[in-house]
């Protein structure tokens, strides 16, 4: 593509900040446009794969993710009520030359506040809520909430599950409420005491499960996310408060170790998990969708914001090699939909590292900044 087209990102999410970089460091001119006032610091954390982390090497994040957050040693699986270990990998120095770089769990406001350090200074406009888009043979007119009119040669929606430009392309659908809840929760360490817990792990029960991790390589802050079966959500919230009692009620007939963890947790919230049937139409004339925009997916492989962040490096890559918007899309298509499609599915199942079997290797040594892209035909 003709490097002076004028790109328009819509959201500064992972994806958004992701593709944004790659194609400023390609040369291209772009803008990101976000609703949100400014960035914050919203109460979850994160795990980010070694096919993640690698590729944010090469937006010259990774150290700073290094840093913020954990290199955890290991991650285990254990049944809800006996204990036991169904499932463990260690990181060390083995897996991430196995893998090609390391894995990683953070807070996502730190996450954040890195991937800004990835993309020119000044090129975010916040405040900007995308309310129309009016498509012509040349360009694409976009129309903000505060009243704004930019044009742009190419849009990408970056906007998340409720996007505005997936609306464009097809037609405005309310996500799906999958009937399950997310009780989050953020804790001091210190409030475990002597109780020593592990740096990451999952427990699995038989219609629920639960994780808790560190988000800090001082160990200091844990991260506990629990998901629930829930029948219906009724609110335009997206989260709402909910406490420890209810917390340990859901869990209380797991394991004591467990236990022993949410009895430390407070300022539980409570938040409701959408997806979207899956979809392979992706893009059209000069807009195209990356991550949750196009392909929101169940949390249960911890999976979702490294679909974007990959989507973001092969669109870019894309964009960089072929001259018409139309040739680069359908290469990024091409190269992206079966991956992401098996993706979708293993959330889905929820069998990701559940058991010894899992075959994790095509997932984490995936490079997306150098894999091959597949040439539209
Ligand atoms: C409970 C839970 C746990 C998860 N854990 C993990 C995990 O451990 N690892 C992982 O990889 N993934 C995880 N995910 C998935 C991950 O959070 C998402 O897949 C990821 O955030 C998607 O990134 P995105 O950039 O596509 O969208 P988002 O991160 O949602 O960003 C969209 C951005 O667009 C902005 N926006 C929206 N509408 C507009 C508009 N009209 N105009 C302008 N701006 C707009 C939003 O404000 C936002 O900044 C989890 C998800 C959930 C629900």
């Amino acid at each position: 593509m003709d490097r002076s087209a004028r790109i328009a990102v819509i959201g500064a999410g992972l994806g958004g900040m992701t593709v944004a970089g790659f194609l400023q460091r390609a040369g291209f001119d772009v803008r990101i446009y976000e609703q949100a006032p400014a960035f914050s610091r919203i109460g979850a954390g994160i795990i980010l794969s070694p096919n993640v982390t690698k590729v944010l090497r090469r937006l010259d994040v990774e150290q700073g993710i290094i840093d913020t957050g954990i290199k955890p040693r290991s991650y285990i699986s254990r049944t809800w009520d006996t204990g036991e270990i169904i499932y463990k990998i260690e990181f060390d120095a083995a897996s991430e030359a196995r893998f090609g770089g390391p894995y990683l769990s953070i807070h996502r406001g730190d996450l954040h506040a890195q991937l800004e350090r990835g993309i020119a200074a000044g090129s975010i406009d916040f405040n900007h809520r995308l309310v129309a888009t009016e498509e012509t043979l040349d360009r694409i007119r976009l129309t903000f909430d505060n009243g704004r009119k930019v044009d742009a040669d190419i849009v990408i929606g970056a906007d998340g599950i409720n996007s505005k430009v997936r609306e464009h392309l097809l037609g405005a659908e309310p996500p799906r409420f999958i009937g399950s809840v997310a009780q989050r929760a953020i804790f001091p360490a210190a409030a475990l005491g002597e109780f020593n817990i592990p740096d990451c792990t999952k427990w699995w029960g038989r219609d629920r499960h639960i994780l808790a991790y560190f988000m800090t390589s001082k160990r200091d802050e844990v991260y506990v996310i629990g998901v629930v079966p829930c029948s219906s959500w009724d609110h335009d919230a997206p989260l709402l408060p909910s406490s420890r009692a209810e917390l340990i009620e859901n869990f209380a007939s797991f394991h004591p170790d467990l236990l022993r963890v949410l009895e430390a947790a407070n300022e539980v919230t409570v938040w409701p998990i959408f997806d979207r049937e899956r979809n392979d139409r992706w893009s059209e004339g000069r807009i195209v969708l990356l991550g949750d925009a196009c392909h929101p997916m169940r949390p249960y492989m911890a999976a979702g914001g490294a679909m974007a962040i990959e989507d973001g490096a092969i669109l870019s890559r894309c964009l960089a090699e072929f001259d018409e918007p139309a040739q680069a899309f359908r290469c990024y298509e091409a190269t992206r939909v079966d991956r992401v499609g098996d993706v979708q599915r293993i959330s889905i199942e929820n069998s990701w590292m559940r058991g010894p079997c899992t075959d994790i290797d095509w997932f984490y040594r995936y490079d997306a900044c150098v894999a091959p892209l597949t040439l539209p035909t």
